[in-house]
């Protein structure tokens, strides 16, 4: 059988704000999960438009398409070619799980909720000619997950070929978030078994992971004996976890002596107001500060997440924000504006208050205003966070931040990181086009090796890192 595996474009591919590389990081995992379960006979083609043109001149027997909030169109308007050629079309995901009577009208079949025990279950019903239309996910575990087929990743392609992902959901229940909509009617959050976890990190070559779990220190327990397992492999990874996981027990120290070098913290908001309406308790009194010493004493970096548009913000959010993040040294800042994903708690609640201003889910990447605004007019929030951005990333800013750590080695690799992420669009955008990106592994990792916090002869350490990084640039 034919099989093609599609990831459309999300919507800002073609928006000014498209940075090729912020969008050749991750693979597409989810499909190469899915694969998994195909037979070993089939044929299959797995497509990222992130990264490459998509093939449309074959004849699939069986189409598998991933539809997120802002490809949705487009995800639809594939559905619809490849039907009229014949082939069977699937199409799940977040969206898909949200808004299934969207969706349902552009496929065969559907898929609600994660999808790896009702993707085997639909290729046995197809294969005995009797699918269903809509396939829920009924059981959540993934103990009988096969091992991703890491093959159909183009991994030229990609800054971050070692993605990985060990756990689904997350225990908290934040009402902006996906993520309780997704897993209605089950689990909302478990893990791998921790055996099968490490093994799959022994597949990847290298020394750099990226781990794409929402919440990686989720389960203590599991968190501890992943850890545990990883100590010795020589890895160094970035993944996400909340303040509350930071500040709690040592369960950070284990990370960072395991190898964790960065770390994705949704911080959100100052206020606890925004914290209790958007049902974030796990931020509630917690001490942001204490949490970000913590991390900077372990070497560990951070990119804070951040959310404008609440409705306690006022016209003193961005600068607050952004001051915030530059005192206490911040590698990254990634900012949104409020965005009420249909199927979530906000996203009712907007409604029942008549707040929804558009259901064009292109604009729904939480870069434009969706809703009626209470204290900041839409156009307010709209300049203040770009202006957040830009502020953020204004060299001297960068600059500021970085002296902002105690270790000078810190302060370069700070530099470093935040500079090169956000300051070299052409030059990424060269070494994409030349396939490039793998090259860029060693220099990450060295980036993300470890500090010793040291405030001794700081010129020394920075004449001896530059000459680190400058000779993984210049191997000859
Ligand atoms: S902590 Fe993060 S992943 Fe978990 S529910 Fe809240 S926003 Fe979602």
């Amino acid at each position: 059988m034919k099989v093609k595996m599609i990831l459309p474009a999300l919507t800002e591919a073609e928006s000014p704000y498209w940075r090729p590389i912020k969008y050749s990081l991750f693979p597409p995992l989810g499909l190469a999960t899915l694969a998994a379960f195909l037979s070993p006979d089939d044929e299959i083609d797995l497509q990222d438009q992130h990264v490459e043109q998509l093939n449309l001149n074959d004849n699939p027997d069986l189409v598998l398409i991933q539809v997120y909030i802002t490809n949705a169109y487009r995800a639809y308007k594939l559905a619809d070619y490849y039907r009229k050629k014949g082939a069977y079309v699937l199409l799940g995901g977040l969206h898909v799980t949200s808004l299934p009577d969207e969706a349902l009208p552009h496929a065969d079949s559907i898929f609600v909720g994660p999808a790896e025990e009702s993707f085997p279950r639909f290729l046995s019903d197809f294969r005995k000619g009797k699918p269903q239309k809509v396939y829920q996910s009924i059981e959540r575990t993934l103990a009988t997950l096969p091992p991703v087929r890491r093959d159909l990743i183009k991994r030229n392609k990609y800054l971050v070929p070692n993605s990985i992902v060990v756990t689904r959901g997350c225990p908290h229940h934040c009402d902006f978030c996906y993520k309780d909509a997704f897993f209605k009617g089950g689990k909302s959050f478990y893990t791998q078994q921790t055996d099968a976890a490490l093994s799959e990190i022994a597949r990847l070559p290298g020394r750099h992971l990226y781990f794409l779990d929402d919440h990686l220190l989720g389960n203590i327990r599991f968190a501890e004996s992943l850890f545990e397992g990883m100590k010795g492999m020589n890895r160094v990874f970035q993944g996400a976890a909340t303040i509350d996981s930071i500040l709690r027990g040592d369960l950070i120290e284990k990370a960072a002596e395991a190898g964790l070098r960065s770390v994705f913290v949704g911080f959100e908001t100052f206020s606890q107001e925004n914290l209790k309406q958007s049902n974030k308790r796990q931020n509630l009194e917690r001490d942001y500060e204490k949490a970000v010493n913590r991390l900077h004493s372990l070497g560990i970096m951070i990119n804070g997440s951040f959310v404008f548009g609440l409705d306690d913000d006022d016209k003193d959010v961005f600068k607050r924000t952004v001051d915030w993040g530059i005192k206490h040294s911040l590698t990254t800042a990634t900012y949104h504006i409020l965005t009420p994903y249909p199927g979530t708690r906000l996203y009712q609640e907007m409604e029942r208050q008549n707040r929804i201003v558009t259901r064009n889910w292109d604009l729904y990447d939480t870069r434009n205003v969706v809703y009626k605004t209470t204290l900041l007019s839409a156009e307010e929030l709209k300049a203040g966070y770009d202006w957040a951005y830009k502020e953020f990333y204004r060299w001297s800013n960068i600059l500021e931040s970085s002296l902002n750590h105690d270790s000078a080695k810190h302060a370069l690799k700070h530099f470093f990181y935040t500079g090169g992420w956000k300051k070299f669009e052409p030059l990424w955008n060269f070494i994409i086009k030349t396939r490039g990106l793998n090259y860029m592994l060693p220099l990450l990792e060295a980036i993300l090796s470890k500090v010793s916090s040291s405030k001794k002869n700081p010129g020394a350490e920075i004449v001896s890192e530059v000459e680190d990084y400058s000779s993984l640039l210049n191997p000859g």
